[in-house]
C-alpha cells in the first residue's frame, strides 16, 4: 500500500511538511504526485493526503480509502469533481490551528472594541484625540459559527470578559456563551452585536451571508471580522455599508480572490484593515501528526476522525 501526497505546495511548503509526512508515518510508502515514483502503480495508493491537488490528481485510484485533506476548510475540495463521492473525506482538525484562530479573534476584537483602529489612524495625522473607554462587558461580540474554531473562539473572548454570543446549526450549551441555532434566530444574534466574527465554513447556505440584508441588521458602528472564507461576504455590498458609516470597521484575512489583487478598494480603504489570510496556519508539525493519526486509524480498521458530511458541506 501507499499513500499519495498530493499537494500545490511551494518548494519551501515541501521542505517543511516531507520530513513531518514521513515522521508521522514511518514504515508507509510515501509518494510525491502521481508519476513520482513509477513502480507505484495506482491501485496500490490507499491513502490521499491533499492540500489543494492538482486537478484530476484524485481520479482512477481504485485502490483509495482515505482523502485526508490537509487544510481545515474542505471547500474547495468539495468543488474538485475528481474527488472520489464513495470514498470519506477527512479534514484538518488541530488543537494548535484552534489557538491560532482564537489569538487573531482576540486581537481582531480588542483592537475594534479599543478603538486601535482610530488611533493608527489618528497618529498617521498626528492627532492627540481621546475616544471615550468601554469596558469589555459593555461590548457584544458575536461569533457566526461553533465548530473548532468558533468554540475556541467564542471561549477565548468570553474569558477575556466580552459578552459572547454564538450561532450555530444545531443547538449547544455553552458556559458563560449565549448559544443561538438555526437561520431563523440570525437576525436576533446580529442586531445587538457591536462585533461578527465569521467562523463559519463556506457551504451553499453561508455562501454570501453577511451581505446588504444582514449587514444591516448590525448596530450603526458595528465591526465585522471575516476569518472564515471570503465568499461569505459580498464585498461591495460591505464596501457601501462601510462607506455609508452604517458599519465601522473591517478586518478581513480572507477573500474572494487571494491573493487581493493589487487594485482591491479593500487595501486602501481607511476602514478596512487586511491580512493575507494568516489568521490560522496549517502547522506542519502538528497537522502531519493528526493526519497521520487517522492513517492509523484506517489501517487499525478503528472508525476515522473529522470525517466531512458531503450532503451539509462540512
Ligand atoms: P467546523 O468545525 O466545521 O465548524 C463549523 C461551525 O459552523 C459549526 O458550529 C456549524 O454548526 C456551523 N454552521 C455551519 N453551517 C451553518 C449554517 N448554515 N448556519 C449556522 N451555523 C452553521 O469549522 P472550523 O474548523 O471551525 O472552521 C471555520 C472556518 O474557518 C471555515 O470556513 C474554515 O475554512 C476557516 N478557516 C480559516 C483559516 C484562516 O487562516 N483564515 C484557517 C482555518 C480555517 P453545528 O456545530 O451546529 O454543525
Amino acid at each position: 500500500m501507499a499513500i499519495l501526497v498530493a499537494a500545490d505546495f511551494t518548494p519551501e511548503e515541501w521542505a517543511a511538511w516531507w520530513p513531518e509526512l514521513l515522521a508521522a508515518l514511518p514504515g508507509e510508502r510515501l509518494v510525491r504526485g502521481r508519476t513520482s515514483v513509477p513502480d507505484v502503480p495506482d491501485e496500490s495508493i490507499d491513502v490521499a493526503l491533499v492540500a489543494n491537488p492538482p486537478a484530476d490528481a484524485l481520479r482512477g485510484l481504485p485502490g483509495l480509502r482515505l482523502v485526508q485533506s490537509l487544510w481545515a476548510g474542505v471547500d474547495g475540495l468539495l468543488a474538485d469533481a475528481s474527488l472520489p463521492i464513495s470514498v470519506p473525506l477527512a479534514r484538518m482538525v488541530d488543537p494548535g490551528m484552534n489557538e491560532a484562530m482564537a489569538q487573531t479573534a482576540l486581537w481582531a476584537v480588542l483592537a475594534l472594541h479599543r478603538g486601535l483602529f482610530c488611533y493608527a489612524a489618528q497618529q498617521r495625522r498626528a492627532e492627540w484625540r481621546p475616544q471615550p473607554q468601554r469596558r469589555a462587558d459593555e461590548v457584544n461580540v458575536a461569533v457566526l459559527g461553533l465548530g473548532q474554531m468558533g468554540c475556541a473562539t467564542a471561549r477565548r473572548l468570553a474569558d477575556n470578559g466580552y459578552r459572547v454570543t454564538g450561532w450555530s446549526t444545531h443547538a449547544k450549551t455553552l458556559n458563560g456563551i449565549t448559544t443561538h441555532a438555526g437561520p431563523a434566530s440570525l437576525g436576533q444574534v446580529l442586531v445587538t452585536a457591536q462585533i461578527v466574527v465569521n467562523l463559519l465554513p463556506l457551504t451553499a447556505a453561508t455562501r454570501g451571508l453577511l451581505n446588504r440584508q444582514t449587514l444591516a441588521m448590525m448596530p450603526r458602528g458595528a465591526g465585522l471580522v471575516n476569518l472564515a472564507r471570503g465568499a461569505h461576504v459580498v464585498e461591495a455590498d460591505l464596501l457601501e455599508a462601510l462607506d455609508s458609516g452604517h458599519l465601522g470597521h473591517a478586518v478581513l484575512d480572507v477573500f474572494h480572490t487571494e491573493p487581493l489583487p493589487t487594485d482591491h478598494p479593500f487595501w486602501r480603504h481607511s476602514k478596512v484593515s487586511v491580512l493575507p489570510h494568516i489568521a490560522a496556519q496549517t502547522d506542519p508539525r502538528s497537522a502531519a501528526r493528526s493526519a497521520a493519526a487517522n492513517v492509523l486509524a484506517l489501517r487499525e480498521r478503528r472508525p476515522l476522525e473529522n470525517v466531512v458530511d458531503r450532503f451539509r458541506g462540512y
